[in-house]
């Protein structure tokens, strides 16, 4: 039964995982380098790396890797 249970703990952890991600990958990336204006997928939020609201991304217009903003507001 402690097994059943620890795969529940497992199943509500991912399933929160994926919902607060798929929120994230609504809105848009702001790349500090040429201020375009981009989505990602939310498996690509949960595999990158981040610090609050910076998300380190290359972006699909200038190509370049860097800390791109997370815009809250559309
Ligand atoms: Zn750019």
């Amino acid at each position: 039964m402690d097994y059943l249970f620890t795969l529940l703990i497992l199943m509500v952890a991912v399933t929160t995982v994926v919902i607060l991600a798929k929120r994230i990958a609504s809105h848009t990336f702001k790349c500090k380098n040429c201020s375009e204006e981009f989505n990602i997928s939310w498996t690509k939020v949960i595999v990158t790396e981040h610090s609050d609201n910076e998300y380190m991304l290359v972006c699909p217009c200038c190509k370049t890797k860097g800390w791109c903003t997370e815009q809250l507001t559309k």
